[in-house]
């Protein structure tokens, strides 16, 4: 509760206490103001009733106020609301498609403006046979091992890293900052966080895999062209067995790409 009043921001407690104690400050001023001016001779005097400049707006000015604001916290917390169901995949919670892509964009763009700090990696990731998950075990089961394998996925992921579910059985993982390496490292890890996870089905036990396609770059670069790439590695992971981690570096242009392929 406390922390409420100390919170400024748009949807916190603190803004409504201050907006409002500055705000009936200011009425008591302008009521000052006009007391001590005399319209007829255009000449300032002291106000003949400094109680009623005070007590009228003390009385009026923090309801008024606290109403007001109160109102537009109760707007900002349903906007802030609306944001977050807007932009998360309601099965797994992580960031839906739209949010996951203008995340990465706005990334993007940012660090293009810099000097340096072009690097990171875009890695795509598929489950595998999915289809036959859902054919054996029924949809329902098939939502369970999506939730899972997005838990696994997490795991593997730092609190920056940014995660979407981008197709049916298709997540995402943008690595801001990592180097070639590191990036591999990561999408083993995610491969094999997802190889040992345990779905409980009753009697039947179900093995889950994923195959991950990734890309790294170190210049600037869009979303599109990253994912262009990275997918072109997902169908290579697929073509090549599946359950395995294909990269590829999108190198500056003056050097040629090279082929990094992970299992
Ligand atoms: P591959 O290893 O080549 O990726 O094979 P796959 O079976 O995973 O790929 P395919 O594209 O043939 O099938 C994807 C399946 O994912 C088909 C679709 O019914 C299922 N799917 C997509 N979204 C959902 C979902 O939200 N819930 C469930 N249960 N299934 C889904
Ligand atoms: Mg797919
Ligand atoms: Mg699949």
């Amino acid at each position: 509760m406390i922390k409420q009043f100390l919170d400024f921001s748009a949807v916190g407690r603190g803004r409504i206490v201050i907006l409002s104690t500055l705000g009936t400050l200011c009425c008591i001023a302008v009521a000052f103001g006009i007391d001590s001016y005399s319209f007829e001779t255009g000449t300032w005097r002291w106000g003949s009733q400094p109680l009623n400049n005070v007590i009228i707006p003390l009385l009026l000015a923090p309801p008024f106020f606290g109403y007001l604001l109160g109102k537009q916290r109760e707007l900002a917390i349903a906007h802030r609301e609306l944001m977050v169901v807007a932009s998360t995949d309601p099965l797994t919670s992580c960031l839906n498609r739209r949010a996951f892509t203008a995340m990465v964009d706005r990334y993007l763009d940012r660090i293009a403006a810099q000097e340096a700090g072009h690097s990171g990696a875009l890695l795509v990731i598929d489950i595998d046979h999915f289809k036959t998950i859902n054919d054996r075990f029924g949809h329902v089961c098939g939502d369970e091992a999506l939730k899972a394998i997005a838990q696994a996925i997490r795991q593997a992921l730092r609190e920056f890293d940014i995660f979407g579910r981008i197709g049916g059985e298709e997540f995402s993982v943008f690595l801001p900052g990592v180097s070639p390496d590191r990036a591999g490292i990561v999408a083993n890890r995610i491969r094999t966080e997802v190889l040992a996870t345990e779905l409980n089905l009753g009697e039947e036990s179900c093995r889950l895999s994923v195959s991950v396609g990734g890309v790294t770059f170190d210049r600037e670069t869009s979303f599109s062209e990253l994912y262009r790439h990275a997918d072109q590695r997902l169908y290579e992971a697929k073509r090549n067995g599946r359950n395995r981690v294909e990269i590829v570096h999108h190198a500056s242009p003056v050097s040629p790409n090279a082929q990094v392929g992970i299992h």
